[in-house]
């Protein structure tokens, strides 16, 4: 059975702070509309490496990016590439590290901020970059404006695999800590405008899943194995997952799962199983 697909990430989004803190999604929960796991991200726990973990189910020391600074197309299959072989749509509201990986060019804000081509490699985006912005000034792209794109995305194209990335946990985490209040308001923030567009997506077809690419420390950093780094939530709104809750879950399993609920084959080097 194939359906449709969006994958929420929210950068930095601790596993703690996802069930402390985001009343809306542990809403679901508990009215069994969702299951929530623990998923152990790869190593190092770094957002460029994770965003490629994810979507091509290969951990950072398989598929070669380990650092941020050393960002590049993806040069393995993947979610995008995957879904373009097979004639299905996609959809990104993300930062533009999305784009350097799998939009097929190097990344150009005037060119690359809104994409509506069926030809290109991912053919509706909606990017941002935060490009000169601080901690005296961390201003960052709404999170109901981020969910009303990822919205409108949905109606208008309906991708069958959508992202949402959202960075603003992992920016004021940097700035004030995993342990400071605006952290954790900020994932309340995020919780928020979540809850004004699952219940939109669920209601024309979507699965939902909500994780992170990794945590955040008492430093505001991020990078190694501490348990408030490599744990992160993994919340699915959807009937096809069917593993115990109580198992902690893989980051490489998301991209062949992802696969799996749209009927696609995952590519050979997705070695790890999809969720059954
Ligand atoms: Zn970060």
């Amino acid at each position: 059975m194939s359906g449709k697909v969006c994958l929420v990430v929210v950068d930095g989004l601790r596993n703690d702070t996802a069930r402390t803190d985001c009343g809306y999604l542990m809403s679901a929960v508990e009215a069994k509309q969702a299951q929530v796991w623990t998923m152990l991200a790869c190593l190092p726990t770094i957002s460029a490496p994770l965003y490629e973990t994810i979507h091509t189910g290969m951990a950072p020391a398989d598929h070669g990016l380990l650092s941020n600074e050393s960002i590049r197309p993806s040069p393995h299959p993947n979610l995008f590439s995957a879904l373009k072989a097979a004639g299905k749509i996609t959809g990104v509201v993300a930062h533009s590290f999305f784009h350097t990986l799998y939009g097929g060019s190097s990344f150009d804000a005037f060119d690359h901020v809104e994409i509506n081509d069926p030809n290109a490699a991912i053919p509706y985006a909606r990017h941002y970059t935060m490009t000169g912005y601080n901690q005296a000034n961390p201003t960052m792209p709404s999170e109901f404006d981020l969910c009303a794109q990822a919205w409108a995305i949905a109606r208008d194209h309906a991708p069958e695999y959508l992202l949402l990335h959202t960075s603003s946990c992992d920016t004021l985490g940097h700035y004030y800590t995993g342990e400071g209040r605006e952290y954790r308001i900020q994932a309340t923030h995020v919780d928020n405008a979540l809850s004004q567009l699952i219940p939109r997506l669920r209601s024309t077809g979507y699965d939902v899943l909500v994780t992170a690419d990794h945590g955040m420390n008492a430093d505001g950093q991020h990078a190694g194995d501490e348990q408030c780094l490599g744990e992160v939530p993994f919340i699915a709104f959807s009937e096809r997952l069917k593993v115990e809750t109580d198992v902690i879950l893989d980051q490489r399993t998301i991209a062949p799962t992802i696969l799996a609920m749209l009927a696609l084959q995952a590519p050979k080097t997705m070695n790890i199983p999809a969720m059954q």
